[in-house]
Parts: C-alpha cells; structure tokens; sequence
C-alpha cells in the first residue's frame, strides 16, 4: 500500500488513539488510503471547494481529501474518541481542516457553505445515510446550497438511488433522487476493503443538482410515490385510489394511462401525477 501523505498509516493510528469500530455507530473504517483517495478524486476538481465530510472516523478519506487539494474540509464526526486523531490531521494541514464534535443530522448546510462552492463528500454511517440524502436533496431552496455530493451506500441502497423505470430497484428513492439531481453509480466498493468488513458490496454514488427542476410539491410526490410502490404489482387506478375519491380521472388529467404500474413511469410522469394530486382529498374506504 503505497503513501499518499507523511501521517501514520490509518491502521497504526486506529491502534494509537483505541478506536475500535463501534456498531451503534455504522462504523466501518478505510484503511486503503489509495481507495479514499479515488474517492475524493470522484468529487473533482476540490482545489476552489469547501468539502463537507460526514463521519470521518480515523480520517482516512479527509487525508484523501486534502492530499486532492480540497481548499477547506469541515468534518463532522460525532464519535468524541476519533477526535484527536482528526487533530493531528488538521496539525498537518494548517488552516484546511476544521472539525465539527457532533451530529451531522443537526448540521444547517448554510452554517458551513462559504467560499466556493460546497461539495458534500462521505462514507456515510448506513444507519443515518439515506435521511441525510434525501435531507439534502429535499432542501427549500433551489439550486441547493451543494454543488455536488459523492457517498458511499450499500450497493442495493445506490442501485435504488440511481434506478431508472422498468428497473427492479426503482422506486420512491431513485424518483426523489432523480426529480432534482443526476445521479450515477461512480464504482463498487469490495467488503474486504473495510475494518472491519460488512457484510454486503458498497457503491460510491456522484450526485448533481439538476438545474431546472421538475416544479412540484416535495409533500405531493413523497405521497403518491408511496401509495404507487407501495403497491407496485397494482395498476396506478387501484394504487393510487385511497388518494382521492376522483383517483382515476386525475391519473388521466396527468397524461396517463391509469391501467398502467408505478416502476413504468418515468419521473417526469411521476412529477405530473404530484401536481394532479396535490390537495387531494384522502379516501378512507
Ligand atoms: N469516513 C471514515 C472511513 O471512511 O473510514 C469512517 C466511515 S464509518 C462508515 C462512519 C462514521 O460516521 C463513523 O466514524 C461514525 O462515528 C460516524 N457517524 C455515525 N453517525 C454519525 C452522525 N449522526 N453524525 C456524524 N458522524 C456520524
């Protein structure tokens, strides 16, 4: 395993501060610096960046991150023991590397935002990955205030994320994802590369916003794309009826057929069937 920097190896640093991984808290440590290192060089170019990372445990990809030239990484862990590891990083790299001691969950994108644009770069915790996904794409404001964001989820997670229609693993993840961002798997992330190891391959996911969003409401979309997979055998007539008592003349009003099923719509019809069924009245039969 070749140096990408004059730090300690990541598993000499794991021994000296005694942070063994923790299950409560999706910790799964990258030792392979050249690996972390192809991760950050995803989220290209960094040089201008501030880079938001989640979770950066040992600090295995926030090196990756500033050895790729990243202006400035802001780290928010919430594990206190990996503290003075990221210490001695931020020691290394004057003035490039502030840690944050918390929750990234609690964490207003706008608080960090600043100089350059933002991208959001991470291993994610699984337990808390998808919530802060879908937190950053379903945010108010549009354009967002990121640039780009390059994360790592289990592979069948990142196979929802980028699912496209007809697929079996699209769904109400991958119309989310794909009614404002382009999404593309970037590559898989073998077990054995993590200490320790999960038990299923991961996927490292590139994100960009979109920049003319389909118009609808979050609230609308998030409900009829859980009442049509939620049923997803079901023609969209029967699906989507306990969501209005006109169910089936506001599926036509959309421009659809209403014999037809949720994984053959594409997110722009998905988007039409929002705005139909904005303010509807639940059916309760
Ligand atoms: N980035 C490191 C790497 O690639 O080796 C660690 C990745 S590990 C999968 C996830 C990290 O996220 C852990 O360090 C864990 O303590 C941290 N974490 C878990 N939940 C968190 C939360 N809500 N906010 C911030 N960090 C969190």
């Amino acid at each position: 395993m070749s140096q990408i920097d004059t730090l300690p190896p990541l598993r000499e640093v794991i021994q000296t501060h005694d942070l063994r991984a923790k299950k409560t808290l999706g910790q799964n440590f990258l030792l392979d610096l050249n690996l972390t290192l192809r991760i950050a060089r995803t989220a290209a170019p960094l040089e201008d960046a501030t880079v938001l990372e989640v979770g950066p445990g040992p600090g295995g990809l926030t090196r990756a991150l500033l050895v790729a030239g990243a202006r400035r990484v802001v780290a928010v862990e919430k594990d206190e023991r990996c503290l003075p590891a990221l210490a001695e990083i931020a020691a290394h790299y004057p003035g490039r590397l502030e840690v944050i001691s918390g929750d990234a969950l609690q964490i207003r994108l706008a608080d960090i935002a600043g100089g350059g644009p933002l991208k959001i770069v991470a291993n994610l915790p699984y337990n808390v990955g998808t919530q802060l996904l879908i937190n950053w794409i379903a945010c108010a404001e549009w354009p967002p205030a990121w640039q780009s964001l390059t994360l790592m989820f289990q592979k069948e997670v990142a196979e929802r994320i980028v699912a496209r229609p007809g697929s079996k693993a699209y769904g109400r993840l991958g119309v989310l994802a794909g009614w404002r961002c382009h999404a593309s798997l970037a590559f898989d992330v073998s077990p054995k590369a993590f200490t320790p190891p999960p038990k299923v391959t991961s996927a490292i996911v590139h994100l960009t916003p979109r920049a003319e969003p389909l118009a609808c409401d979050l609230k609308a979309l998030e409900r009829v794309t859980a009442a049509a997979f939620g049923q997803r055998r079901k023609m969209l007539r029967a699906s989507l009826k306990p969501l209005a008592t006109d169910a089936e003349e506001r599926i036509v009003a959309a421009g659809i057929t209403p014999t037809e099923r949720a994984e053959q719509l594409s997110i722009e019809e998905f988007v039409a069937l929002a705005n139909a069924f904005a303010g509807a009245e639940a059916t309760f039969s």
